[in-house]
């Protein structure tokens, strides 16, 4: 009998630390899935930042260095320079990309370093009790914003891609969604993408996943999916921002839903 769907061999076999209906899983698996596909496992580096992606070292079978809070684009910089020949990616929560790690990322960025980040956005911050990060909705209620996030007093949704998209040194940008297979087969393919740009040495490749946190959500699995349907993808349009093959820069909205 033919085996059509298998474990991919970089990710090892024990159980993942997530909540039930948690996302970080699904990335994990298009990661190991996309190592395997370029045979990527014997020189890969992964470099996770601090937050529910911090234990990225148990379940994906290559080299890892973990960074302080916020600093993984700068480590992942520093190794990429030295071992220009290695594969070399972050992973970066709300907090760690879109807070603490904001300087980081814009100057990695900017420089054109040839790494790729991937950003698990779910609106939060995850590991550390669901309190309001950059990326939290209007009006959404968190454990630091109780009556929910008010723009007079917390601003508003920062949208990572789009501010990355527009700089020199990127050279692909995407924003992706995983409420779905259909969109999870999207985000396969443009993590392929982000993938061949940084083997290609074209420049800075960044990967946005729109994802869930039923948990600090308080939001069941099943709700957690129409959450990110009925309120995320509003504020964050999913799509190719940038990707300097097709000489593509897309204005959010209308476009980049086109596309994805
Ligand atoms: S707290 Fe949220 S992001 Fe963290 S593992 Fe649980 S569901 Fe996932």
């Amino acid at each position: 009998m033919q085996k059509v769907f298998a474990r991919p061999a970089t990710l090892l076999e024990t159980g993942f630390h997530f909540c039930p209906g948690c996302h970080h899983g699904i990335v994990h698996r298009l990661l190991c899935e996309e190592l395997d596909r370029l045979s990527l496992a014997d020189r890969a580096v992964g470099v996770p930042g601090v937050g529910c992606g911090v234990f990225l070292y148990d379940y994906i079978g290559i080299d890892t260095c973990e960074a302080p809070h916020g600093r993984a684009t700068a480590v992942a910089t520093g190794i990429k320079r030295v071992l220009p020949q290695q594969f070399v990616f972050t992973y970066q929560g709300d907090g760690d990309l879109g807070a603490i790690g904001t300087a980081e990322v814009i100057h990695a960025a900017n420089r054109g370093e040839n790494i790729t980040v991937i950003f698990v956005n779910n609106s939060v911050y995850g590991m550390t009790g669901g309190q309001m990060a950059p990326t939290t909705l209007l009006g959404q209620r968190t454990t630091t914003s109780p009556a929910g996030r008010d723009c007079q007093n917390d601003g508003y949704p920062l949208r990572l891609t789009e501010m990355l998209a527009p700089l020199e040194g990127v050279a692909f940008a995407a924003r992706v969604s995983l409420h779905n297979p259909a969109h999870v087969k999207k985000a396969r393919r443009a993590l392929q993408q982000a993938f061949e740009t940084q083997l290609e040495k074209r420049g800075f490749s960044f990967m946005e996943f729109i994802s869930a946190c039923p948990t600090n959500w308080r939001l069941t699995p099943q709700q957690s999916i129409a959450h990110m349907e009925e309120q995320m993808l509003s504020v964050f349009p999913l799509g190719i921002y940038k990707d300097t093959t097709a000489g593509v820069l897309q204005k959010e909205g209308e476009s980049a839903n086109a596309v994805l």
